[in-house]
């Protein structure tokens, strides 16, 4: 079979992106290739097709085990038989891979660097007809780049202990010249075919903000995304702890993930976050590398990280399969202050002589400096990036925050009457103050059994609001509190009025307040962004039975199918197989597995809406 017959057939796409094709051919040629290309460009098809391609077996060098799960069982939800070895396994499981490695059961199999030291895992190797070999992530391999991994610099031996040197490739998003350099040099590539690929991501949207008060800045960008899943970066430890905390008291679906928590706890995290258990992840930089969940739709950087090539790495998480996603960085002055001395005691890496620590911690201040000017620059924040990383880009991109002016002020005097003058009677009714929750609840109308008990439906501001979602009132009531026409008491979680707020009761004052200059349509499903009306509600359809078949497949929603094959479906409206067979990401395994599950439920819709 053909490379692009394969690429249908396994993954269910009808085209290469840019970059893919060159590589592909050149490893079935038997030369040794390079590929830099950004995250979400498809670097992972340009060793897992070859391996499919090739007679033999595809050895992948992979630095995280999560990465390794992830694909592997991505993989294996496509109908390829992979393996992995790493430290979760235990002596019998390695022994039993080792085995069915022997006996030719697996086309692609991933390794941890240091599981090429072991005197086991060489003898198996020696054995095996190991036709490719692939180093993802292997800027880890430069100690010029972000992640640099000792064990990374084993692999050359082991290549070298191989009985035939296979073709060798080498996968990174790292856009540096001097990490480019090691890579070739250390791998020792031979003639590599190079393909750099454009930077650019232009389903990101980037934006600076430096607010007065993060935490409820932050609260105002996860109410305007509500029901989508997205990561949220912090500086330090602490810091995760306290915004998971806050958000968490506030009824968000997050968890955390930073090297100070065990490690069941971290990977109990890291998946309730991969099945959307927890559609939020507050997080250090731990989190990340090889987390390939493709409906991230938004990041958000509490904290300035270090360097452009940190933020583009971590923002980058995002929209990885196509679909529109926001990349938003909260400054502030102390970010500098903290990254300063993040960087100033840093891990000391011990194999390093003063003289190149000396080095590293130049550079380090260098790409803090170039970090901070993205933070302040007022032209295209994409444009600033490309530049960092030495592409030519348009002047205007229109889609960050920069180029698009940002935000507008909308008058919410209405809104705002309604809701102190509920909080008024609220209080007048029972004679204390409440929460917001309940606040909010009284003004969308809920039926809930606490507001009958406390007979609110009665108060004639009952239901006013009932036409806004939760979230829009919550960032109203926030913004009141910001604005010192209300005012949180910390120690009971409840809200009051201010002397302030009779202005805007009694004399009319006009309140506004400050919302994306392109408000986003009532709260729009994850990645449902660009569908509107009835593809709209027909995605959502599709979105929960993808949820019901991946639950009972016991795997995340996104395997089963991406945000962008989902919205695909819902605008092409297959009726029948071979129809089905046409949406993007629908191999054939994938077709058999859920074509006649997804067909009628489209049918069912069909049926319903005509
Ligand atoms: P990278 O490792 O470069 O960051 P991945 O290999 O994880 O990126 O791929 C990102 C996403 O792009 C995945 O969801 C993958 O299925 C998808 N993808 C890869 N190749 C193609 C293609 N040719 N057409 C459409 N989608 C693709
Ligand atoms: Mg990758
Ligand atoms: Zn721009």
């Amino acid at each position: 079979m053909d490379k692009t017959e394969l690429l249908q057939r396994i993954f269910g796409y009808s085209q290469f992106r840019p970059g893919q094709e060159e590589l592909i051919d050149g490893v079935q040629a038997g030369k040794d290739v390079f590929g830099i290309m950004p995250t979400g460009g498809g670097k992972s098809m340009c060793y897992q097709l070859p391996a499919l391609l090739l007679p033999g077996i595809t050895l992948v060098i992979s630095p995280l085990i999560s990465l390794m799960r992830d694909q592997v069982m991505a993989l294996k939800a496509a109908g390829v038989s992979a393996a992995y070895i790493n430290s979760t396994l235990n002596g019998a499981q390695v022994q039993a891979v080792y085995r069915n490695l022997l006996a030719g059961k697996y086309k692609i199999v991933y390794v941890a660097p240091e599981r090429l030291d072991y005197p086991g895992f060489g003898n198996v190797a020696a054995k095996l007809p190991i036709s490719f070999l692939a180093v993802d992530e292997a800027h880890c391999i430069s100690q010029w780049g972000q992640d640099f991994r000792p064990s990374y610099l084993r692999i050359i031996n082991f290549i070298g202990s191989l009985p035939r040197r296979p073709v060798v490739g080498a996968f990174t998003a790292t856009a540096t010249k001097q990490v480019q350099e090691d890579v070739e040099r250390i791998l020792q590539l031979q003639s590599p075919v190079r393909t750099v690929t454009g930077f650019d991501r232009p389903n990101l949207y980037f934006e600076v903000l430096q607010p007065e008060s993060k935490d409820k800045e932050l609260r105002r960008l996860l109410a305007a995304r509500s029901g989508k899943s997205g990561i949220i970066y912090c500086a330090t430890r602490k810091k995760v702890e306290s915004v998971c905390e806050d958000l968490q008291d506030r009824g968000y679906g997050v968890t955390r993930y930073h090297a100070g928590l065990p490690e069941e706890e971290r990977s109990a995290n890291q998946e309730d976050f991969l099945y959307d258990r927890k559609p939020i992840m507050v997080a250090t930089n731990a989190f990340g590398m090889g987390i390939d969940k493709s409906n991230v739709s938004f990041v958000i950087h509490y904290n300035m990280p270090k360097s452009i090539e940190a933020y583009y790495q971590e923002a980058g998480r995002a929209g990885r399969d196509g679909t529109d996603a926001d990349c938003i960085l909260l400054y502030s002055g102390s970010d500098v202050s903290t990254a300063r001395f993040l960087i100033n005691n840093g891990s000391e890496n011990e194999e390093l002589d003063p003289a190149q620590r000396e080095m590293i911690h130049k550079q380090d201040i260098a790409r803090l400096e170039a970090m901070v000017g993205y933070c302040k620059t007022k032209t295209c924040l994409r444009g600033y990036i490309l530049e960092y990383f030495g592409q030519k880009h348009p002047e205007i991109c229109g889609s960050c925050g920069n180029c698009r002016g940002g935000f507008a002020d909308v008058d919410i005097t209405k809104e705002a009457q309604m809701i102190l003058s509920c909080v008024k009677r609220i209080h007048d009714q029972l004679g204390y103050w409440v929460g917001v929750n309940l606040i909010g609840n009284v003004l969308r109308g809920s039926r809930n059994k606490r507001i009958q008990e406390l007979g609110l439906e009665e108060l004639s501001t009952y239901g006013l609001l009932k036409n806004r979602s939760r979230s829009d009132i919550h960032a109203m009531i926030d913004h009141l509190e910001a604005e010192g026409y209300l005012m949180s008491e910390q120690e009971h979680q409840t809200v009051r009025l201010t002397a302030l707020a009779s202005q805007v009761l009694y004399q009319g004052k006009a309140v506004e307040m400050k919302v994306a200059a392109e408000p986003e349509e009532p709260a729009p499903a994850i990645g449902s962004r660009k569908l509107a009306g009835e593809e709209a509600d027909l995605f959502d359809a599709l979105k929960e039975l993808r949820g019901k078949l991946a639950q009972k497949a016991g795997i995340p929603a996104y395997m089963v199918f991406s945000n962008a094959t989902l919205t695909d479906m819902a605008k092409k409206r297959p009726r029948t197989m071979s129809e089905f067979r046409k949406v993007s990401g629908v191999g054939e395994i994938k077709a058999a597995w859920y074509g006649t599950a997804f067909l009628k439920r489209i049918q069912k819709y069909m049926d319903e809406n005509e």
